[in-house]
């Protein structure tokens, strides 16, 4: 028998070539999806729980490609610097001095209550402490691809750069014990603040492993040039001599991009994280993406950290890439809401290895979904669903989330966390950190 029947809904299951399900139903049995089909003459399936879903709308959960959860912490605390500054002055000294594994844990929390709230169901994160960053996901119930973070520097949890990779080598084998929701793997923070052999290795302990490999790639103009005066390389050019670049790994923003840096990573099959949010905050600029798209490459969507957007709601991710290609090309026509809507689900769980489990309301997949109130004033009429879902629709619209069949979010209501609990952490360790922040040396 079904667990769980969703019915009387508007479903999306955004399986390409598969049209919107008026009085449409769902059917969940353990943790995944066992029917997906329209209410007629031969009835509902038989189920447990039912949830009559009129006037609300049912799609796969979204997925965010690059996050840094306990960033959550630095929220407004340095905007409107530049991105050197930014980090010189304030964000690596924060992180250095301030945070630790309880903070770390913490900020997380927050960031998977802000996620779950806003819908997104998969988060890939990349950061210090991923332990605890792990552990927050596991305990709020989210799918998560964790990575331990790395660099060439004396970092968080890691004061002596030499002990990186066997750190990040302990975090991806304790993943074991993490079950099928979250995987465990590495980020290198970028080619300028890691050497080329903590490259190489890096990548060799995930490749091995068949595990996703991230990286910042191609951010900013200073890092192009940064790269070109060490190595005579362009990034692209320079990771491909090292072996860096393939199908299993993630180049988060990949901003300044050739047409030849561009047919490489379509030919190494390397998948883009694209931020745009961030990318306009700290000035880095407009990633190619109809063009990686009309190249084959697979992009998702990512809000980057807290401390560089300065919020984790994959709605304004959308709604910025719809808009921004536009604009940035004088084409109306570049990136259509169904195409963003699928950089959102369906193809960012290709960037993470995950379209077996999440991404497509489809039989057999995981149980991976959001529930949209559209019985609003800013969501009436309802003339095109995808249109909504990209131009009119914000975070703040989903009342209900699944992970592999179990509630995150019920009414508008967390099931797996104590929200009063994790702000009131927050607001006690905000004072700490605004102190801190007053000692450091002004720019
Ligand atoms: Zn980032």
């Amino acid at each position: 028998m079904t667990d769980t029947l969703i019915h009387n809904a508007l479903v999306l299951t955004l399986e390409p070539g598969s049209p919107p399900l008026e009085r449409g139903y769902v059917a969940i049995t353990g943790s995944r999806i066992s029917a997906v089909g329209q209410d007629g003459p031969q009835g509902l399936p038989a189920a447990r729980e039912r949830l009559d879903a009129r006037g609300g709308l049912v799609l796969p959960g979204l997925v965010n490609t690059h996050c840094h959860a306990p960033m959550t912490w630095f929220r407004g605390l340095a905007d409107d610097l530049p991105l050197e500054t930014w980090f010189r002055d304030f964000i690596f000294p924060l992180e250095r001095g301030w945070l630790n594994p309880d903070r770390a844990y913490w900020g997380a929390l927050l960031a998977a209550a802000e996620l779950i709230r806003g819908g997104v169901t998969t988060v890939a994160d990349g950061y210090f402490y991923a332990a605890e960053v792990r552990r927050a996901f596991s305990q709020a119930g989210l799918r998560a691809v964790v990575a331990q973070g790395i660099v060439d520097l004396p970092a968080p949890g890691v004061p002596d750069p030499r002990d990186n990779l066997r750190v990040a080598e302990e975090f991806v084998e304790s993943g074991r014990d993490f079950g099928d929701l979250i995987t465990s793997t590495i980020f290198c923070h970028s080619a300028y603040t890691c050497g080329p052999e903590t490259l190489k290795s890096a990548k060799a302990l995930t490749r091995t492993r068949g595990l996703p490999f991230f990286l910042h790639l191609a951010e900013t103009r200073q890092e192009m040039e940064e790269i070109q005066r060490r190595t005579g390389l362009r990034p692209g050019a320079y990771l491909d001599g090292l072996g860096v670049l393939d199908e299993l790994t993630v180049a988060v923003h990949a901003v300044w991009l050739t047409e030849e840096d561009q047919d490489l990573l379509a030919l190494r099959g390397v998948k883009v994280s694209h931020c745009p949010e961030s990318n306009l905050k700290l000035a880095a600029g407009v990633a190619p993406v109809p063009d990686l798209l009309a190249r084959g490459v697979t992009v998702g969507l990512g809000t980057d950290g807290a401390a560089s957007n300065n919020n984790l709601d994959l709605w304004g991710e959308m709604n910025l890439a719809a808009r921004l290609h536009k604009v940035w090309r004088h084409d109306p026509t570049a990136l259509s809401a169904p195409q963003v809507l699928a950089l959102a689900t369906r193809q960012g769980a290709r960037v993470l290895g995950l379209t077996d489990q999440t991404g497509a309301l489809v039989p057999g997949k995981a149980a991976d979904l959001i529930i949209v109130d559209l019985n609003q004033p800013h969501l009436t009429p309802l003339h095109d669903p995808y249109s909504h879902l990209v131009y009119a629709a914000r975070a703040r619209d989903v009342r209900q989330v699944m992970v592999g069949g179990r509630w995150l979010l019920r009414r508008g209501e967390f099931a797996t966390l104590d929200w009063q609990e994790i702000a009131g952490q927050i607001r006690a360790g905000r004072e700490d950190l605004a102190a801190f922040g007053r000692s450091l040396p002004r720019p």
